[in-house]
């Protein structure tokens, strides 16, 4: 099915001319008729489904972040799921650097503790 230039009246795709006002009608197909696949939305099962990837012994982690990144960029599905798909993987970043800072954070305050306690140590051996 295309449109009328003219008048915008829907004519049918072999017609040549518009049979509402008669305008000829050989332009290109209107690009919003075009069947493209509405986006659809995850089911309950769907996401209980999902939430429990990770769960599986071994692989479920590395599975899950995978998923999450084809998940992110799967337009068959409604755009909240991608964006919660993102979110997700943007979360586990955030928690990825604060765990490097905090072990980090650990690795400092424990070199400090046991230089402090060589120096009380070797002050023994002195006295
Ligand atoms: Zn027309």
């Amino acid at each position: 099915m295309k449109y009328c230039q003219n008048c915008g009246a829907q004519i049918e795709d072999d017609r040549i001319y518009c049979p509402n006002c008669g305008a000829q009608t050989n332009m290109p197909v209107n690009p919003y008729a075009v069947n493209t696949p509405k986006p659809e939305p995850v089911s309950i099962g769907g996401f209980i489904g999902r939430s429990l990837i990770p769960l599986i012994p071994f692989v479920g982690g590395i599975v899950y972040i995978i998923m999450l990144f084809i998940w992110g960029g799967d337009t068959t599905k409604e755009e909240s799921f991608r964006n919660w798909a993102k979110a997700q993987l943007i979360m586990m970043a955030i928690g990825i650097v604060l765990s490097i800072i905090l072990v980090i954070a650990l690795i400092v305050f424990a070199a400090g503790f046991f230089d402090a306690f060589k120096d009380a140590a070797s002050a023994d051996i002195i006295y």
